[in-house]
């Protein structure tokens, strides 16, 4: 998409702190972290949100939560760490490309939101 932030670091138009790159995936810091450790893992193709999920994008998904693990261990999370998508308004989702927050390095807060 044209206008999307995300697909604009996807493709190297705007700079990012990288933590992995494949074909498919891209991971790198959070601006705004909101844990020690706090990255972004994204599919290089548009994809709005888990609303936009279908049976033709999935595998990528699946591709993502393999990486998801990868790094958690490079990044030495294995006491803990959470993975959250939000989706849409009532969630606060600000970036309508899809993308999952990786989140720990240090006691995150037990509640789920
Ligand atoms: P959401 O609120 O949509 O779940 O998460 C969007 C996340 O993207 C936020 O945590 C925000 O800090 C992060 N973010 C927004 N713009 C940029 C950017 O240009 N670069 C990086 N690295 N993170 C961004
Ligand atoms: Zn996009």
């Amino acid at each position: 998409m044209n206008d999307c932030i995300f697909c604009k670091i996807a493709k190297g138009e705007i700079p990012c702190n990288k933590v992995y790159e494949d074909e498919t995936v891209l991971a790198f810091y959070d601006l705004n972290p909101a844990a020690k450790v706090h990255v972004l893992v994204i599919p290089k193709e548009h994809i709005a949100n888990i609303l936009e999920i279908n049976e033709d994008n999935s595998k990528v998904v699946a591709h993502i939560f393999e990486v998801i693990g990868k790094l958690a261990k490079e990044l030495k999370l294995e006491r803990g760490f959470r993975v959250v998508s939000n989706c849409n308004e009532y969630a606060g989702q600000s970036v309508f490309h899809l993308h999952f927050h990786l989140l720990g390095g240090e006691q995150l807060s037990l509640q789920m939101c």
